[in-house]
């Protein structure tokens, strides 16, 4: 099962993940109005089951909340087509607003389920931001993988293993390794089959931040976690 930017958040918040502030917002009015707790600048993220979404508009830097308005009122009740979409798109419902951070670097890490081994593999790159697809056609070696272990769990050294492959400032070095060793947890505890955090940013002052977050569930799990079946958006799926 899918879910949202804004659900995924939700849970990465909990575990301690940092995250940029944000806010869910239905009609364009909402997004005026949590744009301008921000100062005005913020990004408008459309919320739907699709990644891609940057490259065709459905994530907007504004400046001001009026902007946000307008911004939001043209995405929220059109269908965004993105290249993870078919042709007819999926419907756009809410955006989320959120604060925007300076970037200095963005990287790529991902937890998936890693069926040959049968353990959660993390994927880490500091090759971010892009269609990490594309990277691992091309330059497969900037992908590192680390497996976790079903019954030990993330040791800490292969957490701090991953933090170093992302080459991130050395003052961030002890923070990156725990966000590493909490989305482990937050893959683990949930019965995640992907965890996906592309772009993990550095912000201009050095701190690590997960600035999207994308999250599938387990199916055959959810009879476990009754408050994430709840998250289900039936309306971003094809009804056939
Ligand atoms: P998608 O993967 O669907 O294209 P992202 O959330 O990754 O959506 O956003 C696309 C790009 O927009 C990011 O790579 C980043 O450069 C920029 N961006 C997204 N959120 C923010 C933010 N809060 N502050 C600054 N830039 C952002
Ligand atoms: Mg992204």
């Amino acid at each position: 099962m899918n879910i949202h930017e804004y659900q995924a958040k939700e849970i990465l918040d909990r575990y301690g993940v940092p995250t940029p502030k944000s806010e869910v917002a239905n009609t364009a009015d909402e997004a005026a109005a949590i744009a301008g707790k921000f100062g005005g600048r913020a990004v408008v993220k459309t919320q739907v089951h699709a990644g891609g979404r940057g490259k065709v508009g459905g994530v907007k830097l504004v400046n001001s909340a009026d902007e946000a308005k307008d911004v939001a009122s043209n995405l929220i009740g059109s269908r965004l087509v993105t290249k993870q979409t078919g042709a007819a798109g999926v419907p756009v419902e809410k955006v989320m607003v959120a604060e925007t951070l300076d970037i200095k670097d963005e990287l790529y890490l991902s937890i998936v389920v890693d069926g040959d081994i049968g353990a959660p593999m993390i994927m880490a790159s500091t090759e971010g931001g892009v269609e990490i697809e594309e990277v691992a056609e091309a330059t497969p070696e900037k992908i590192i993988r680390v497996a976790g272990d079903p019954l030990v769990g993330l040791s800490p050294y292969k957490a701090r293993d991953v933090a170093l492959a992302l080459e991130v400032p050395p003052s961030a070095l002890r923070q990156t390794t725990k966000l590493i060793t909490d989305l482990y947890k937050v893959f683990v505890d949930n019965d995640c089959s992907l965890v996906e955090i592309n772009p993990l940013i550095v912000t201009n002052d050095d701190q690590v931040v997960a600035l999207d977050a994308k999250i599938n569930l387990e199916d055959d799990a959810l009879f476990r976690h009754p408050d994430l079946a709840k998250l289900d958006d039936v309306n971003q799926q094809d009804p056939l």
